[in-house]
């Protein structure tokens, strides 16, 4: 069990997500503007309101940019490279980084699965639908 005041106070607020090996993206939104952010704080990063609002996102969104890893970035990753990292524009506001189809083109719309990837579970984006 972990101890202290801040770990404790981002426990009792926080809604699972994939970072805590649930099948879900959590993302922040601020009540007093509506701002919408994927790291975790305790405040509003845009105008700075208290307590943001914990949510499960729907997991689609489009892809804004990408970038094919060749070099594993540790000894355990070595057996997935090459694979494809994505930052995807949730349908909720907010940008995440995440793996995807290595098929996958800069404006397709997508949609999150959640695969094995070395030791953890992590978000894994599929095309539902081809840029234009
Ligand atoms: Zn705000």
């Amino acid at each position: 069990m972990q101890t202290g005041l801040v770990q404790t106070m981002n426990e009792t607020n926080r809604t699972r997500g994939w970072i805590d090996g649930e099948r879900a993206i959590v993302f922040q939104r601020c009540e007093t503007c509506a701002h919408s952010w994927y790291f975790w704080r305790t405040f509003c990063p845009n105008c700075g309101a208290s307590e943001p609002e914990s949510l499960k996102a729907s997991g689609s969104g489009q892809v804004y940019a990408l970038s094919m890893v060749h070099r594993p970035p540790s000894q355990e990753l070595r057996a997935h490279v090459p694979y494809l990292i994505v930052l995807v524009d949730a349908d909720e506001g907010f940008r995440l980084m995440a793996h995807g189809e290595s098929s996958l083109t800069i404006g397709d719309r997508v949609q999150a699965r959640f695969v094995e990837f070395g030791p953890r579970l992590m978000p894994f984006f599929g095309r539902t639908s081809v840029s234009d």
